[in-house]
């Protein structure tokens, strides 16, 4: 493009469009314009900063970079949030579980909520968001990066979600809830390729064929769960059949369901602490 005649959006979209997937295209204009809808793009030259910014998010989209560390933000149960590169991206399999946490705190007017491995903090905060001053919830993650996230994300939202810096359950010592939610990491190591490799391994990989901090909060939970108490555990999609195994060795629960996500696998298990348990 010459001085003369600058380049517009749409000159820049007629040589790059091909690189990005329709959606993904959409939702970089949005947030580079400001606008609600790519109806109404500026039809005006671009100007240096935003041909800038464009071109230097095609750059990291070319490496594979995901798109939610590139903007730095995902949306999930229909709130922002902020993401880095220490944190898990939120997953669309993951608002199922958080709909199931939010019927059963309902249905059982459950009142403290407990999310081991918070990542960015987006399951504990939809639920507050949700309920308000009706429950207390506090989360927990082994990285102190990954916390810094959902720091930022609970003053984003100004939800009053607590905090705790530890490995699964230690920081919760002589402590007890209702219900305990978690997204842990399930992932075999070796399953870890494509947009994946850009996930911290520490949010994703779990030893024993993915089943080593599932097995560990099943094993753990029931100590921290009050009487009647409640887990909810998302798990990978070919894990139901070892998850029942290790509930049913382990004996502390009752499986109340299983929970399908929006491809038909098997996602999630709600367990209910056995009478002699809670
Ligand atoms: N759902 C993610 C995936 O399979 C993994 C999330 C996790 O390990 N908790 O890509």
């Amino acid at each position: 493009m010459s001085e003369k005649n600058p380049m517009k959006i749409k000159d820049w979209l007629d040589l790059n469009k091909d690189i990005f997937s329709d959606s993904d295209l959409r939702y970089i204009l949005k947030d580079i314009f400001s606008v609600q809808s790519c109806a109404f793009l500026p039809q005006e030259p671009l100007g240096k900063d935003k041909l800038k910014s464009l071109e230097t998010i095609k750059k990291s989209y070319r490496k594979g970079i995901p798109l939610a560390y590139i903007l730095g933000k995902e949306e999930f149960f229909g709130h922002e949030f902020e993401i880095e590169d220490s944190v898990l991206i939120p997953r669309k399999e993951t608002e199922i579980i958080v709909e199931s946490a939010i019927e059963l705190i309902e249905k059982k007017g459950l009142k403290t909520v407990l999310d081991i491995g918070c990542g960015s903090g987006n399951i504990a905060i939809s639920i507050k968001k949700y309920f308000g001053d009706k429950i207390e919830i506090a989360s927990s993650d082994i990285s102190h990066k990954a916390l810094r996230v959902a720091k930022k994300n609970i003053e984003k939202h100004n939800s009053d979600v607590g905090l705790v810096m530890t490995d699964l359950f230690c920081g919760f010592k002589y402590r007890s809830f209702d219900i305990i939610v978690s997204n842990p990491p399930y992932v075999e190591p070796r399953s870890i390729k494509g947009p994946l490799r850009h996930e911290p391994r520490i949010a994703l990989c779990a030893r024993q064929a993915g089943l080593e901090v599932i097995e560990s909060i099943l094993w753990a939970g029931v100590n921290y769960l009050k009487r009647k108490g409640f887990l909810l555990l998302e798990i990978g999609y070919n894990q139901k059949e070892p998850t029942k195994e290790i509930i049913d060795s382990l004996g502390f629960y009752e499986i109340i369901d299983w929970i399908k996500d929006y491809s038909d696998n098997w996602r999630g298990v709600i367990l209910k602490t056995k009478e002699k348990y809670g």
